[in-house]
């Protein structure tokens, strides 16, 4: 029997991801991509400050969520080198004079906490708890099965599978911890992604899944370079074992009757036959090429709403940051702002930007020091870079156009270093700019909000998830892996993955 002929459309991480697998697997691959050049939302964009040229990272900055059979089996493992700051993160709360350090070590964490905040709940037991949801969830990934409420009660018991992925994060924290701010910091990545409640549904589950990748032990770091170099070197991978990519080519409509695609490539019309399609795109995308009028209707009643944004900043000389330590890894430490003080205080603004046309209502700022990074990677570069991710936003407007919004953001994160002056450059995106430039629906980082109805085994276009998961609908040959599939967004390409196993299982029968 010949090869199956697999045409993946969009070539960002989980379609370059997918593709690498099924190449390998022996499969004729062809990705089509409507941008001009790979990488989704992992991309570079360049500046010239005062004549002097610098790439950043436009979406994605910092990896972490990834598998490692992933990075080493699709080949990027033998090309990229990494950095993980090893030093205790820094957590700031208004009014604080000193950081609060969180560091890897439970026992020292608990110390700290308890030092710091007031903290007299269960630190130590809340790491080893979610190191067991996290060890569970690694193995669906690795073996591309999607779990069941029913196999997490069966791998993990009925009280942590309650805690940690069907309850809201509100009862997770309350259950772990006593002081507010314990319960915000690690709640934090609940509402990363969009307009979460900490009383929703499901929304405990956001945080093991955030610490399940296994590439740095459920911790984040860099690529050096930048992390655009993952799709970029998934790129040159993929074309060397032979996958055939179309740039600027917008796939217009499918016939799954016949399998067969139509794109436009420079206002010409093309088309091409395929075995199996897999759809890399977000889940809007993909509903309105492959679904009909009622799947269509369905997803867009998803919820979609991003509320997250990001300032690159620039400085013309290292930045001395005004708290560190000796150690050799403070500079890059990973920083967390917060701009709220109890828990009240979070929820409210997390839920602000919905329902009122205020365009920020500071909640907190998570800062990467990716120039920093790239020293310690002896990679050289003109500015020292940062990449400022922070929260709440709302979709009215975009970046070019707040120029407050923009200052207010800069000023608390200038207010921690030593030599504000030497900032020369800063560029914000809303979630607006999100939607505009990587087609995320609703400007949401994840293609879809993490919340519940919308949240792990919720997260698939199936008609019959138990023997499909990552299929659309009814239909046999289509697939759909993009950010919005199980277990979410991220450069990780988990979902690009998994969907890959599944369909050459399928194929295989
Ligand atoms: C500002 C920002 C910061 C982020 N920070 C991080 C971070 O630090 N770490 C992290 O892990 N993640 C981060 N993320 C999330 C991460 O970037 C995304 O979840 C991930 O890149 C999505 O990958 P994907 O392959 O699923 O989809 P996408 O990257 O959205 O790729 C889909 C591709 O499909 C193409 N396409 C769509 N429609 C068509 C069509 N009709 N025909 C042909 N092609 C089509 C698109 O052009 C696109 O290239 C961030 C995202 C943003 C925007």
């Amino acid at each position: 029997m010949s090869a199956p002929k697999i045409l993946v459309v969009g070539a960002g991480i989980n379609g370059l991801v997918a593709a690498n697998y099924l190449r390998r697997a022996g499969c004729d691959v062809t990705m089509i991509e409507r941008a001009e050049r790979i990488g989704g939302a992992c991309v570079s964009e360049t500046v010239n400050v005062n004549g002097v040229t610098q790439p950043y990272a436009l979406g994605a900055s910092v990896l972490g969520l990834m598998q490692n059979f992933v990075f080493a089996e699709t080949g990027l493992a033998d090309r990229l080198e990494t950095f993980v700051p090893n030093h205790a993160k820094f957590v700031f709360f208004p009014g604080d004079d000193e950081p609060t350090w969180i560091h890897r070590d439970p026992a020292m964490l608990d110390k700290e906490l308890a030092d710091k905040w007031g903290e007299r709940g269960e630190v130590e037991a809340f790491r080893a708890d979610e190191a067991t949801v996290v060890r569970f969830l690694q193995e669906g990934y690795r073996s591309a099965v999607p779990p069941s409420i029913n196999d997490a009660n069966a791998a993990i018991g009925e009280t942590l599978t309650r805690l940690f992925i069907s309850g809201s994060a509100r009862e997770l924290m309350d259950h772990y911890f006593t002081s507010e701010r314990s319960k915000m910091y690690m709640a934090m990545t609940v509402t990363e992604s969009g307009p979460v409640s900490l009383d929703d549904p499901y929304s405990a589950f956001t945080l093991p899944m955030m610490d399940s990748g296994s590439i740095f032990d459920g911790y984040y770091g860099f690529i050096k370079g930048g992390i655009w170099r993952i799709t970029t070197e998934l790129g040159r991978i993929n074309d060397e074992l032979g996958v055939d990519l179309h740039l600027s080519s917008s796939v217009v409509g499918v016939d799954t009757d016949n399998g067969r695609v139509i794109w436009e490539q420079g206002g010409t019309e093309k088309s091409a036959e395929f075995d199996y399609l897999v759809l890399g795109t977000d889940p809007l995308t993909a509903s309105r090429l492959v679904g009909d009028s009622e799947q269509l209707a369905g997803t867009e009643k998803q919820r979609f709403r991003g509320s997250s944004g990001k300032l690159n900043v620039m400085f013309d000389k290292p930045i001395r940051w005004k708290h560190g330590s000796g150690h050799e890894h403070s500079d890059s430490a990973f920083r967390f702002i917060f701009s709220v003080n109890d828990i009240e205080e979070y929820e409210a603004a997390t839920l602000k930007v919905l329902d009122t046309e205020n365009d920020y209502v500071p909640g907190y700022a998570q800062v990467y020091c990716e120039g920093a990074a790239m020293r310690h990677l002896c990679h050289d570069e003109p500015f020292d870079r940062l990449a400022v991710f922070f929260k709440n936003l709302s979709l009215s407007s975009r970046g070019a156009d707040l120029t407050h919004v923009e200052q207010q953001v800069k000023e608390t994160v200038l207010a921690r270093i030593e030599n504000p002056e030497d900032c020369v450059w800063t560029r914000l995106l809303m979630p607006k700019d999100l939607q505009e430039l990587f087609l995320f629906p609703g400007g949401n980082l994840d293609h879809t909000i993490l919340t519940g109805g919308q949240t792990f085994f919720d997260r698939n276009y199936a008609d019959d998830p138990s023997t499909g998961f990552y299929r659309y609908g009814s239909l046999e040959k289509v697939y759909v892996c993009g950010s919005g599939t199980y277990p979410c967004g991220s450069i990780a390409g988990t979902p690009g993955y998994m969907c890959s196993q599944q369909l050459l299982r399928a194929a295989s029968q």
